[in-house]
C-alpha cells in the first residue's frame, strides 16, 4: 500500500510517500520539504499568517516533487494521512484541506493524524518497527514531552511535559539574547562545540520534590539572559561559545537524566529521541552515554527526519493503516490543541 503524508503544522510544508508491505515493513519513497523559515527569521519566530500563506503556495509544488521523486503517480496512492494537530490553526488547515481534496478526488481513505507521534514514527523509517513498549522523548520547537509508547498507532501515554518553554523554544530565545540567528538550535550547537561548559546554569525541576518527569526551561533561559546582561553592564565581553556550551549542557543534562530515569523506573528498554532538538549533537552524545550506562537501547533518527517533514506523517499514517484503524471522515478539521494521546482522529 502506498501512503502519502502531508504536513503543514508550523513552517514546513512536507509531503512524504511511504510504501507499506504486507509484512508491515515500510520503505520511504519520497520526502519533500519546503520551509518558510527564512521568511520568519527577521521576526525571531514563526508568524502564523506568513506561514499559512507559504503553505498555500508550496503545497501543490511540494506534492508534485514528492510524486516525481518516488516515481509513482497520484493514481497509485492508496491512502492519505495528514497532520490535523497540534499546530497553528491556519497552517494546519492548508494541509487538511489539501488532503481532503486529494482523498475525495482519488477516492482513497483519509487519516487525520497527530503531529507529535509523527515525530516518533519518523524513527521507524530509519530503524524499523518499535519494540512492544518504548519511551519517547519528544523535543521540538513547540513541545517537550516524555511519552510511553505501547503502540504507535493506538496507545500513547504522556508521562511528563514542559510546564513552560519547550526545549527548542529555549534554544531560539537564548540565540536571540546572544545575537545568533533564528532558529537558534543549529548556531548554538556549532558555537557550543568550540566553547567550554564553564558556567553553572540552573537545571529546572530537578529538586527532590519536583514532578519527576516534567521539564522547565524558562528559568534557564532567564538565567542565561541575566548572566549575559551582567557581563554587558560591566563592559566585559560575552564569551558566546562558552555560554552556548554551558546552556546546551544544562538542556541535555536535564532531558537525558529524566528520560533515562523514566525508562529505568518503568523497566522500559528502548528510548527514542525525536523532534527538531534531537538533531543536537550534545543531546545525542549524552543520551548515548547515559543509555549505555543504564543498558537502554537508544534510537535517534537522522537530523532530516527529526525536524518537521511529510515522511513522518506518511509513516504514522502507514502504522495507523496497518493497525486497521477507521479512516477519518471528510468533515475532518484541524485541532490546534490535539492531545498527544489522540494518535488519529
Ligand atoms: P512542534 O513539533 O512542537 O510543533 P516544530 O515543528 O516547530 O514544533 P521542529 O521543526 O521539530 O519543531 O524543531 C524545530 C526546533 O528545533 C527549533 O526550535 C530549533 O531551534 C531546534 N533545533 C534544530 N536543530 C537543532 C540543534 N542542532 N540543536 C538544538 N536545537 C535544534
Ligand atoms: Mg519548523
Ligand atoms: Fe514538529
Amino acid at each position: 500500500k502506498i501512503v502519502m503524508g502531508i504536513e503543514s503544522s508550523c513552517d514546513e510544508t512536507g509531503v512524504g510517500i511511504v510504501a507499506l508491505a504486507d509484512d508491515g515493513t515500510m520503505e520511504l519513497l519520497a520526502d519533500e520539504v519546503a520551509s518558510s523559515v527564512e521568511l520568519h527569521a527577521r521576526f525571531g519566530g514563526v508568524v502564523p499568517e506568513v506561514a499559512s500563506r507559504a503553505h498555500l503556495e508550496a503545497m501543490v509544488p511540494t506534492m508534485r516533487r514528492a510524486l516525481s521523486d518516488s516515481g509513482i503517480t497520484l493514481s497509485d496512492v492508496d491512502a492519505i494521512a495528514v497532520t490535523c494537530g497540534p499546530g497553528l490553526a491556519g497552517a494546519l488547515l492548508v494541509g487538511v484541506s489539501a488532503a481532503k481534496a486529494y482523498a475525495a478526488a482519488l477516492d482513497v481513505p483519509l487519516y487525520g493524524v497527530n503531529h507529535l507521534p509523527g515525530h516518533v514514527a519518523a524513527d521507524t523509517l530509519e530503524h524499523g518497527p518499535l519494540p512492544s513498549s518504548c519511551l519517547a522523548l519528544l523535543v521540538s520547537g513547540g513541545h517537550t514531552q516524555l511519552l510511553r509508547v505501547d503502540d504507535l498507532a493506538t496507545k500513547i501515554t504522556e508521562l511528563g511535559f514542559t510546564i513552560d518553554d519547550a526545549a527548542g523554544e529555549a534554544y531560539d530565545k537564548v540565540a536571540r539574547v546572544l545575537g545568533l540567528p533564528y532558529p537558534g538550535g543549529p548556531p548554538i550547537d556549532r558555537a557550543a562545540q568550540v566553547g567550554s561548559d564553564s558556567i553553572a546554569f540552573p537545571r529546572g525541576l530537578t529538586g527532590p520534590r519536583d514532578a519527576k518527569y516534567d521539564f522547565s526551561f524558562s528559568g534557564l533561559k532567564t538565567a542565561v539572559a541575566r548572566w549575559v546582561e551582567a557581563r554587558e553592564a560591566n563592559g566585559e565581553p560575552v564569551p558566546v561559545d562558552d555560554v552556548c556550551a554551558s546552556f546546551q549542557e544544562a538542556v541535555a543534562d536535564v532531558l537525558t537524566a529524566k528520560a533515562v530515569r523514566a525508562a529505568t523506573d518503568l523497566g522500559i528498554g528502548t528510548l527514542v529521541v525525536s523532534g527538531g532538538v534531537a538533531a543536537n549533537s550534545r543531546l545525542k552524545a549524552l543520551a548515548r552515554q547515559r543509555c549505555d550506562e543504564a543498558g537502554i537501547t537508544l534510537r535517534v533518527p537522522r537530523p532530516r527526519l527529526c525536524t518537521d517533514n511529510g515522511a513522518m506523517i506518511a509513516a504514522l499514517g502507514a502504522h495507523v493503516v496497518a493497525a486497521g484503524v477507521q479512516p477519518s471522515t471528510l468533515d475532518l478539521s484541524a485541532d490546534p490543541a490535539l492531545p498527544v494521546s489522540v494518535v488519529s482522529v
